[in-house]
């Protein structure tokens, strides 16, 4: 007899709702000290910073009974503010539906090259993208494209987005029509659009609340934290952790997929080497406290596509939910474009710059302090040979009887809602 029904490798969201949604005897594998994953908080002098902006949208019944159940009155609903600065303004979220504001010259050039390719499309003689920007350009027009789409995500990936392939971006770029980017450009602001119009966000204690109220509804004695496999057989269906040999009826893995290959003993030739050909940019921000109450014009985040910022994001928790800073403070997240070789004294002097110049502060002073984070996995990137690699690998792990799921160990793009969902069905 196996030593568990289930095993799960991973407490982050997906491997906690594996192990609520479970009806066999599992026992849970986490390498950290606390369950979570990318839904930690840290507390740093009052100051409440997740790792990054983490707001949760929900669309599904089952997601929205779950957190529902699990979190009663504890959430609050936020409807969301963003922006875009750029040419020195400051404009509407998302840039393609609300070019007013702009420069009249950027205008005319993303208008004109927003109808030359709706027209285009409409005759049927747009050509069928190869890539990212092919799809940027086809779909938005060459302005838009240069403008946002193409700086912007080249900062986000540190890759240019004709290394990306188009087919992940339909559910995260929102597109408007050449309509509502004409009315967009005269300042008839577009109705809210795009994914994430409002959020529910935990009244208290950050992101991390959620996965802390799922792991007190867990069995503590199956939970192993400061436990990472060292080896797993996919045939014998055994792993090593914490010094003892685990034998299993089923698992789930939420380990990052090429970690998961590394571990794996048997995993063949065919299987280590599409693993290395995985690639995922890695996440590196800064958690920072202001001596001010509401930084960035009041909104949530601001997305900064020009290169001369090392910044491609400033978000502030506590305009959001304002227990995540001390009264008459801010928590603010500024994620860096992985590949900038600006040293941090430097990053952070041009955050205050930054601050300064759009009238968040008015000393660099205020600018309480500045904390870098750096995590390996951030955005995988889905070039031409990640998703034959992918699901390979995916394959084979599947043929043993073995689910490698959430956003890492399924080499994705999502966000918790998927994670709950995927982490469901894989329980069952
Ligand atoms: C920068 C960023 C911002 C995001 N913002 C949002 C947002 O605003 N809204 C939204 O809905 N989603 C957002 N997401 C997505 C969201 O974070 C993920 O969907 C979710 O956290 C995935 O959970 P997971 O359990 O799959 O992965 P993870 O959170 O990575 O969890 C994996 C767990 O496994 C553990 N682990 C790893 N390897 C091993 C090992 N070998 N042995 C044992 N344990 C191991 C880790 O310590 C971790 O606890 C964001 C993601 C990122 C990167």
């Amino acid at each position: 007899m196996a030593d568990a029904g289930l095993v799960i490798i991973g407490a982050g969201l997906s491997g906690l709702t594996t192990a609520l949604f479970s009806r066999d005897d599992f026992l849970l594998l986490e390498k950290s000290s606390r369950p979570g994953g990318l839904l930690k908080t840290e507390d740093i002098e009052g100051f409440l910073f997740d790792f990054t902006g983490h707001w949760l949208h929900l669309r599904d019944p089952r997601t929205k009974d779950f957190i529902a159940d699990l979190m009663g009155d504890g959430m609050v609903t936020v409807n969301r503010k963003a922006a875009i600065w750029s040419n020195g303004v400051m404009t509407l979220f998302p840039f393609q539906a609300n070019l007013f504001g702009l420069p009249p010259a950027v205008i005319r050039e993303c208008l004109q090259e927003a109808v030359a390719s709706a027209v285009s499309r409409a005759a049927g003689t747009a050509a069928v993208p190869g890539n990212f920007e092919e799809y940027a350009n086809i779909h938005f027009g060459r302005g838009i494209a240069r403008h946002f789409i193409v700086p912007y995500n080249t900062k986000l990936w540190g890759v240019p987005p004709s290394e990306v392939t188009a087919e992940w971006t339909q559910r995260f770029v929102p597109m408007p029509d050449i309509a509502q980017i004409i009315d967009g450009a005269l300042g008839f602001s577009a109705q809210a659009m795009g994914y994430n119009v409002s959020f529910i966000y935990p009244a208290t204690g950050g992101i991390e609340s959620i996965p802390r109220a799922m792991a007190a509804r867990l069995d503590h004695s199956r939970i192993m934290f400061n436990t990472a496999p060292t080896a797993l057989n996919a045939d014998e269906r055994w792993v090593e952790a914490g010094g003892r040999r685990i034998s299993w009826d089923r698992l789930v893995s939420t380990t990052a997929l090429p970690d998961l290959v590394k571990m794996t003993v048997d995993a063949p030739d065919v299987i280590r080497k599409a693993a290395a050909e995985l690639r995922c940019s890695p996440l590196r921000f800064v958690n920072v406290a202001l001596d001010v109450p509401t930084p960035l014009d009041g909104n949530h985040w601001i997305y900064l596509p020009e290169t001369k910022y090392p910044f491609y994001r400033v978000g502030c928790f506590s305009n959001a939910v304002k227990s995540l800073a001390p009264a008459g403070k801010s928590s603010l997240y500024v994620e860096l474009a992985p590949d900038t070789t600006m040293p941090e004294a430097e990053i952070t002097a041009a955050l205050q710059d930054f601050l300064i110049e759009i009238g968040s502060i008015t000393e660099k002073s205020q600018l309480l302090f500045a904390r870098y984070r750096n995590h390996p996995w951030g955005y995988v990137i889905f070039d031409e040979r990640c998703v034959p690699a992918r699901d390979l690998i995916l394959g084979w792990y599947r043929s043993k009887g073995i689910k490698s799921i959430g956003r890492y160990g399924a080499w994705t793009y999502n966000s918790m809602e998927d994670a709950m969902l995927e982490a469901m069905a894989a329980a069952g």
